[in-house]
């Protein structure tokens, strides 16, 4: 509707511009112009039979007969060609002679209104109308009016993809296999979601994806549509941000009315941070336009009924930014992470990319996927997709494993880049970190159990991760556990200094923690013998949103300061001996598990006790009894 409505402004232009042309032609073609002297001459001569006066133009009629004798001759000759009157026209000078000329003359005349409607046009209607153009063609520019053009702002027609099948199954994603579980139920609802109303059952409204870039979060979203049969609604979190306030929200009400005349069906918001970014910390102090588009957001997930058979799964890498209101029961309050892919996982996925790829019979997959740690799922599929370029560029009948080995080149040299995969020294260095993490917590009777060791990096920042269980809810902690669990940090950095004889910045963090536990020790828990019964310290945090207090405000001598820094260093220092001496009588553990790790990449806690009870040194009978 919009296209025409810019079309025909354009046409009314043109179509003025024309007329105005025509008049003018025709004006002229009819009128011959004649300087004012001329038409003095004339008039005085008596060739003139009567005329027309406006404030600006005196037009009328001449007889041609004997002009030769009133005016030069090529002047007479191009005014009266042929026969008969001629009607003239000229410019009108200030002549206060000129009616008494006339009178004298015996011409007659007649007073005229100029038509002023052109020249209204011409200085009024045309500026508007082009400023019109031109602005309805900046609007469409910065995409406000989507196709929906000007009075349909907001609409969001144009940005949300609406795919009715999307034809990807459970079968196309691999190697999450948790993550299909957990959404195995959204699936089932979708599928006869009467069953669930007539039952009652709750379920859930917003399903929010965590993980890496290219994990396969916008896959596994539109498995479960498939999975379903249900039309699968995609937008962008970024596409609902604009300029303007205001058109956001409104796309997001749009949004919702769309996907209610489709239910049961799914809307998937990729990028939930761009939209969903904790309110107020912008540095204009907010960002109005975002914050409205995410209070709407809230508003239409409160406002509707899960039993209607609309789910809501976003994506998102980055958790940490998401502004907690998102999180709430009744909004996003289901939670599925990706993590990248272990050897099983990148296998089964290679598996899933070479379906339709013709390999030669010596690809081992099983190498390729002992070659990509750190890889993705996208990453992968990439890779797949480079060999088979390669093979098809040299015509080859299949791809091999020479192929395989070049793309893989190619795609590390590129991944290493942007620092997303690691090297195998800096892999064997995590994987005994983590491996002293683990042995270290196994073997301390107040320290969590471990549920699960990974050298896969996690997030930004970390290598790998060491996962424990909590035995129970805490709050109160008594100083051996305090003790314990600064040991537990403490390992990591303890193993690579045993093994390597040097430590990573890997550590860091864990330093970090483990000094912080030991100072709260000291300074707020009144634990050391050295200072004896008294809190030093404040709250650490302001009572508003959770900043640390700046530095220098405290509330002790000098001298306290620094008995308490020397206070922490000694915790550190006996708390990093006795871990040294644990790793040092496990040794023959800690390079089991490191090993495993490296074959495998994770070891969870059932495959972690069987490696620890095969061990002639197994770990004393309380460690495992409190499981
Ligand atoms: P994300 O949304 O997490 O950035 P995508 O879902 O867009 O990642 O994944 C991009 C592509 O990578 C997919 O289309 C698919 O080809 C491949 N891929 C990613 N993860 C997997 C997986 N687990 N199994 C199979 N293919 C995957
Ligand atoms: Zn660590």
């Amino acid at each position: 509707m919009e296209r025409k409505q810019a079309f025909s402004i354009w046409y009314f232009l043109i179509a003025v511009t024309a007329v105005m042309l025509l008049q003018d032609f025709f004006g002229r073609q009819h009128a011959q112009p004649i300087a004012y002297s001329e038409f003095k001459q004339l008039l005085r001569a008596g060739k003139l039979a009567e005329v027309a006066l406006t404030d600006q133009l005196i037009t009328g009629t001449l007889s041609a007969e004997g002009l030769e004798g009133v005016l030069p001759k090529a002047r007479a000759d191009a005014i009266g060609k042929g026969q008969g009157p001629h009607r003239f026209t000229t410019v009108r000078v200030d002549d206060p002679q000129l009616i008494a000329d006339l009178e004298a003359a015996k011409v007659s005349y007649a007073g005229q209104i100029e038509s002023k409607w052109l020249a209204t046009l011409l200085s009024w209607i045309v500026p508007a109308l082009v400023f019109f153009a031109l602005w309805s063609f900046l609007i469409r520019r910065m995409g406000m009016g989507g196709h929906g053009g000007v009075l349909e702002i907001g609409k969001s027609k144009a940005k949300v993809y609406l795919e009715k099948q999307t034809g990807v199954t459970f079968a196309d994603v691999a190697g999450i296999d948790e993550a299909k579980q957990e959404l195995m139920e959204i699936v089932e609802f979708l599928r006869s979601p009467e069953r669930y109303r007539r039952l009652g059952g709750k379920i859930p409204k917003g399903v929010l994806i965590v993980g890496a870039p290219g994990t396969g979060k916008t896959l596994l979203a539109k498995a479960v549509a498939g999975e379903a049969g249900v039309p699968f609604l995609t937008i962008s979190g970024s596409d609902f941000v604009e300029m303007f306030v205001g058109v956001g929200a409104a796309r997001v009400r749009d949004l919702f009315k769309q996907a209610e005349e489709k239910a049961p069906c799914i809307i998937f918001i990729d990028e939930l941070d761009a939209l969903g970014k904790a309110r107020g910390v912008g540095v204009w102090g907010g960002h109005d336009e975002r914050e409205q588009t995410l209070n709407q957001l809230l508003v239409e997930m409160d406002g509707f009924e899960s039993n209607r058979g609309v789910i809501i799964m976003a994506a998102t890498n980055r958790p940490e930014i998401l502004d907690p209101a998102l999180l709430r029961p009744g909004r996003f309050d289901r939670h599925v992470a990706i993590d990248k892919p272990d050897l099983k996982g990148r296998r089964a996925i290679l598996a899933v990319h070479t379906r339709n790829v013709k390999l030669a019979p010596e690809v081992d997959l099983e190498r390729v996927a002992a070659l990509t740690p750190g890889f993705a799922g996208a990453d992968l599929a990439n890779l797949v997709n480079e060999a088979a370029l390669r093979a098809a560029r040299e015509d080859k009948g299949a791809v091999d494993m020479r192929d395989f080995d070049a793309a893989l080149d190619r795609i590390v040299a590129g991944l290493e880049k942007k620092n997303r995969v690691m090297n195998p020294k800096e892999k064997e260095t995590v994987a005994y970190h983590e491996a002293g993490h683990a042995i270290v917590a196994e073997s301390r009777t107040y320290a969590d159990r471990v549920a699960k060791v990974s050298i896969i990096p996690r997030g930004i920042g970390a290598l790998g991760y060491t996962q424990q269980q909590p035995t129970e809810d805490r709050y109160l902690l008594k100083q051996s556990e305090l003790l314990d669990r600064i040991d537990v940090l403490l390992a990591g950095r303890v193993a690579e200094e045993i093994v390597f004889g040097d430590v990573s910045t890997g550590a860091q963090n864990d330093l970090a923690r483990a000094t912080d536990i030991a100072r709260s020790m000291v300074s707020r828990y009144g634990m050391s013998a050295e200072l004896g019964l008294a809190a030093f310290e404040e709250p650490r945090t302001t009572p508003f949103l959770n900043t640390p207090l700046p530095e220098g405000i405290r509330s002790y001598s000098e001298r306290t300061a620094q008995a308490i820094d020397a206070e922490v260093r000694k915790i550190l220092s006996e708390a990093r001996e006795r871990v040294r001496q644990t790793l040092a009588a496990k040794r023959a553990a800690l390079d089991a598990l490191a090993k495993r790790l490296l074959e495998q990449e994770v070891v969870e806690r059932a495959a972690l006790v069987d490696l620890l009870a095969a061990l002639p040194e197994a770990l004393p009978r309380a460690a495992c009894a409190r499981e």
